[in-house]
């Protein structure tokens, strides 16, 4: 059994060199747990962010397997929860195979691809809803300005805001991800954050200023969209992946002072925390992927070994929607 294993925590940007492979027996449930088989891993920009310390979960130490969300097939139960052959998801880690207590592990519906319950219908897809609808509460033809615009989360908070009836405006890197944006997932407009024009191409992409601005990066962007927020405006502070991966990272400069002027809210969210609107969530998700006004896009990399650099290429913005790593079949 292979197992992933943070060899030293990253005091800047991070490398291959940080994480080890480690070969251990495969791992036996104890009374009250199951044996789990990884199918498909989740690549998360809060990999990294728990390495810098603890958030709303415990900080990931050198010497600690690196944790993930995850589907999982039952191997062995030794619990009247779950049956040999459950699809479960539960929060575990970097490896082959691996037990949890049963009742950390929740039961997943029967459905194929199993891929899009990490995407659409996993945490991406419900956090854009709950952070758009629950914390941005857009109204049909206001601007949603979205940051990350090309990744999992951002790529469906601006479908959602399509069809919620919204002007929609993303910024992404690069003019080829930007051009995806608007061709593929059918923003309005998208501005290219590395542009030292950037201020400019946001303004004249959002000619009626900004009404909700849901904010996956923190850093110059947050800093511009304040500028370009109306009076009133609603900021989702959903992440912060530009301060994740370096040892100087940079905060906006016009806080709180346009806050105060142009009477924003600013509040921040973890999908967690709307756990009861989740059914909800997922029957408008549902009902939008059947109608054709959102599209999945998912960004499988294969192998358990590819897992560091998928998590590395994610911090670079290699990857289009929800990045995942395939351990083993569905
Ligand atoms: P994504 O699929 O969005 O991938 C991350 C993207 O961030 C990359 O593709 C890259 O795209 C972009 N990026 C990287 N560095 C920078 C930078 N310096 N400035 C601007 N953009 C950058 O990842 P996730 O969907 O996992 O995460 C998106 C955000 O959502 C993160 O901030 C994460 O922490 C947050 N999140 C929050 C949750 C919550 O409950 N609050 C739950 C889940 C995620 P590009 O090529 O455009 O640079």
């Amino acid at each position: 059994n292979r197992t992933i294993v943070v060899a030293e925590l990253p005091s800047d940007a991070l490398t291959p060199e940080h994480f080890s492979m480690q070969e251990g027996d495969m791992p036996a449930p104890s009374d009250g747990e199951v044996l789990l088989r990884t199918i498909l891993m989740s690549i998360d920009a809060a990999n990294r962010s728990w390495m810098k310390g603890a958030t709303y979960r415990d900080a990931v130490n050198a010497g600690d397997p690196m944790p993930t969300y995850a589907i999982y097939e039952v191997m062995e139960s030794r619990s009247p929860r779950l049956s040999k052959g459950d699809i479960v998801a539960a929060e575990a880690i970097w490896a082959d195979y691996t037990t949890c207590p049963a009742q950390k592990a929740q039961k997943l519906p029967d459905m194929r691809p199993l891929s899009n319950l990490m995407s659409v219908y996993g945490i991406a897809g419900k956090t854009a809803f709950h952070g758009l609808v629950g914390v941005g509460r857009p109204m049909a033809g206001e601007t949603v300005l979205v940051s990350a615009a090309a990744g999992s989360v951002g790529g469906y908070v601006g479908q959602i805001a399509k069809a919620l009836g919204c002007r929609v405006v993303g910024v992404a890197g690069g003019p080829e991800k930007c051009a995806w944006v608007v061709d593929t997932l059918g923003f309005d407009a998208c501005v290219d954050y590395r542009d030292p024009k950037m201020f400019k191409a946001l303004k004249a992409a959002c000619p009626d200023g900004v009404d909700v601005y849901f904010d996956n990066v923190g850093g110059a962007v947050l800093e511009t969209a304040l500028f370009l927020m109306n009076e009133r405006g609603r900021v989702v502070c959903c992440g912060a992946i530009s301060q994740y991966d370096t040892a100087a990272p940079t905060g906006p400069r016009n806080l709180p002072g346009l806050v105060v002027v142009k009477r924003l809210r600013m509040e921040g969210f973890i999908v967690m925390d709307f756990a009861r609107e989740d059914a909800t969530a997922l029957r408008a998700l549902r009902t939008w992927v059947e109608n054709g006004q959102i599209k999945v896009f998912e960004d499988i990399v294969e192998g358990l070994e590819n897992a560091p650099s998928a998590l590395i290429g994610l911090l670079s913005g290699d990857n289009k929607g929800k990045r995942m790593v395939r351990v083993g079949p569905d």
